[in-house]
C-alpha cells in the first residue's frame, strides 16, 4: 500500500539520489512577497533563486511543499467537493534546476521515476507539450517511446507558463494517466477534459526565456527546470481510486466525520468539504494565519465558514470542526511538526469561529431558505438579501454561492456589490457630521484605494510564481 508518507519519501529520496538538496517546505505565507495570498506551488520560495537575484548552495533541489489554493489567481475553492482531483490545501512534490540540467534531463528523471520508482503502467501514460515546443516532442517520443498519439500538442498558456508579464518563462509538459473507459472524460484539448478520466499528475516547466516585455522573449543563457507533482494525485493513481477523497488519509479523515456526525459519507461533497477545509484552516492557522475580515485572514474565515456550514447541513449541533483535529495531527504531523507545536492554538481557533459563527449560521440559513422558496433552477438570489446575510450574519458571498450550487440557484454579485456602496455612502453621510472629518476622509479614501478586500481577498495580485 503507497501511503502518501511513502510516495513523498519515494520522491525525495530519488532526487536526493540523484544529486538533489532536499529543501524543507517553505511556509504558506510567502516570505516578503505581498503580492501572493499563499503558496501556490513548490517553486514559490526559489523565485530569486531562478532569477538570479539570490545564490544558494546547490544548484538542483527538491521538496514537498505546502500549497493552497484559495483565493488569489489560482482558485480551487470552489471546485473541492465537486471535482475528483481538487484541494485547497494539498502537497506539491517538485524537483528545481537552477541553470544545471534542463529538458532533456529533466524528462529523462520524471519518465525513470514515474515507470520505476511508482511503477505505473507505461501504456496508461501520456503527456502534453506546448504546440510550439518540438524539442519537448521529440525528447518524449526518444526517452519514454510515446507515439505521436500520446502527445498531445496544445497551443494555449495552459502550456505555457510565465513568472509574470515579464521575467522568466518557457512552455511546461504534463504527465497524465488514463484511468480507464468507465470513467467520464476526454484526452486534454479535448471538449471532455474536465472529465476525471484523464488525471494529470505532474508538470515539468522548462524556463528557457526571459521576457523582457510583453512578446519579447529572450533565450536565457542558463534555462531552468521547475516541477510539481500533487502528492494526493499521486496517492490516488497509486491506490487504485478515482478520487483524492478515496485515499487513505482522507478516508480516515472521512471515517471521523462519519463517526462523530454518525451520518455516513456516501459520496456526500460535505463530508469531503470538511476534511479538505480541516487541512487548510489547520494548516494556515499553524503558519500564523488568523480568521479576520480582511486579506490573508478573510481568506481563511471563508473556508472556515464554508466548513461550518457543511457540519451543519450533516445535522452537527455543536462545533463539530475542531472534533476532527487530533486524527488530522495523528496523520500529518511527524511530516508536518509545526502542527503537532499548533494544535492548541488551532484547535481554539476552530472552536471559537464555530461558537461565534453557529448562532447567525442558524438564522442567516434560514433567511436564506425563506428568500429562495419562491426560486428554482437558473434563477438569481437578489444582491439586497446576499448583502444582508454578509453584513448582518457574517456570511461570506461564497458561502452563499455554496449553499444555493445544489439548487442551481446564482447570486446577483453586481446587486451585492452595489448594497455594499450604499451601505458605505450612507455611512459616509453619517459620518460627515461628527466633526473629524480629515480623519475620516483619510480612512475612506484608503478604504476606497483597496477595495473592498473585507469579501474578495487579494483578488488583484499580480507577479504571480506558479506552475501552470
Ligand atoms: P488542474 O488542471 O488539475 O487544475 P493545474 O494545471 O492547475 O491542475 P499545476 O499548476 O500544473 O496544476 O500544478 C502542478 C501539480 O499540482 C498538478 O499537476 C497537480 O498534480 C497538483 N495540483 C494542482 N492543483 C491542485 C489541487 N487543487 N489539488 C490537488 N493537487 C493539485
Ligand atoms: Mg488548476
Ligand atoms: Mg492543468
Ligand atoms: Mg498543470
Amino acid at each position: 500500500m503507497s501511503g502518501v508518507n511513502d510516495i513523498r519519501s519515494t520522491f525525495l529520496d530519488y532526487f536526493k539520489k540523484n544529486g538533489h538538496e532536499i529543501v524543507p517546505s517553505s511556509p504558506l505565507v510567502p516570505r516578503n512577497d505581498p503580492t501572493l495570498m499563499f503558496t501556490n506551488a513548490g517553486m514559490v520560495q526559489f523565485k530569486n533563486v531562478f532569477t538570479g537575484l539570490e545564490k544558494r548552495p546547490y544548484s538542483t533541489a527538491t521538496s514537498s511543499q505546502k500549497c493552497v489554493r484559495a483565493g488569489g489567481k489560482h482558485n480551487d475553492l470552489d471546485n473541492v467537493g465537486y471535482t475528483a482531483r481538487h484541494l485547497t490545501f494539498f502537497e506539491m512534490l517538485g524537483n528545481f534546476s537552477f541553470g544545471d540540467y534542463f529538458k532533456e534531463n529533466a524528462i529523462e528523471l520524471a519518465w525513470k521515476l514515474v515507470t520505476e520508482g511508482f511503477d505505473l503502467p507505461k501504456n496508461r501514460l501520456l503527456v502534453t507539450v506546448y504546440s510550439e515546443d518540438e524539442e519537448a516532442a521529440t525528447l518524449w517520443k526518444k526517452i519514454a517511446g510515446f507515439s505521436d498519439d500520446k502527445i498531445i500538442r496544445i497551443p494555449t498558456s495552459d502550456n505555457f507558463w510565465q513568472m509574470g508579464d515579464t521575467g522568466p518563462c518557457g512552455p511546461c509538459s504534463e504527465i497524465f494517466i488514463d484511468q480507464g473507459e468507465n470513467v467520464w472524460g476526454g484526452p486534454p484539448g479535448s471538449p471532455e477534459e474536465d472529465g476525471d478520466r484523464f488525471l494529470e499528475f505532474w508538470n515539468l516547466v522548462f524556463m528557457q526565456f526571459e521576457q523582457t516585455e510583453p512578446g519579447v522573449r529572450n533565450p536565457l543563457p542558463r534555462p531552468s527546470i521547475d516541477t510539481g507533482m500533487g502528492l494526493e494525485r499521486m496517492a490516488c493513481i497509486l491506490q487504485g481510486v478515482q478520487s483524492v477523497f478515496d485515499t487513505d488519509l482522507f478516508r480516515t479523515l472521512i471515517g471521523t466525520i462519519e463517526d462523530t456526525m454518525g451520518v455516513k459519507a456516501e459520496g456526500s461533497a460535505s463530508h469531503r468539504v470538511i476534511a479538505d477545509h480541516l487541512r487548510s484552516s489547520a494548516f494556515l492557522i499553524a503558519d500564523g494565519v488568523l480568521p479576520s475580515n480582511e486579506g490573508r485572514g478573510y481568506v481563511l474565515r471563508r473556508i472556515m465558514r464554508r466548513a461550518m456550514r457543511h457540519a451543519q447541513l450533516l445535522g452537527a449541533k455543536e462545533p463539530l470542526v475542531y472534533k476532527l483535529l487530533p486524527t488530522l495531527v495523528q496523520q500529518m504531523g511527524r511530516a508536518y511538526p509545526e502542527l503537532v507545536r499548533a494544535e492548541a492554538l488551532i484547535s481554539e481557533t476552530l472552536k471559537l469561529e464555530e461558537n461565534r459563527f453557529r448562532k447567525t449560521l442558524e438564522r442567516g440559513l434560514s433567511l436564506l431558505s425563506d428568500a429562495t422558496t419562491d426560486l428554482s433552477k437558473g434563477d438569481m438570489l437578489d444582491g439586497e438579501t446576499a448583502f444582508k446575510l454578509y453584513d448582518t450574519y457574517g456570511f461570506p458571498l461564497d458561502l452563499t454561492q455554496d449553499a444555493l450550487r445544489a439548487r442551481e440557484i446564482g447570486v446577483d454579485i453586481s446587486g451585492f456589490t452595489d448594497a455594499m456602496q450604499r451601505q458605505k455612502a450612507e455611512a459616509r453621510s453619517h459620518w460627515a457630521g461628527s466633526g473629524e472629518k480629515a480623519t475620516e476622509t483619510v480612512w475612506f479614501e484608503l478604504r476606497e484605494k483597496h477595495g473592498a478586500t473585507e469579501f474578495l481577498g487579494y483578488d488583484t495580485e499580480t507577479a504571480e510564481g506558479v506552475v501552470q
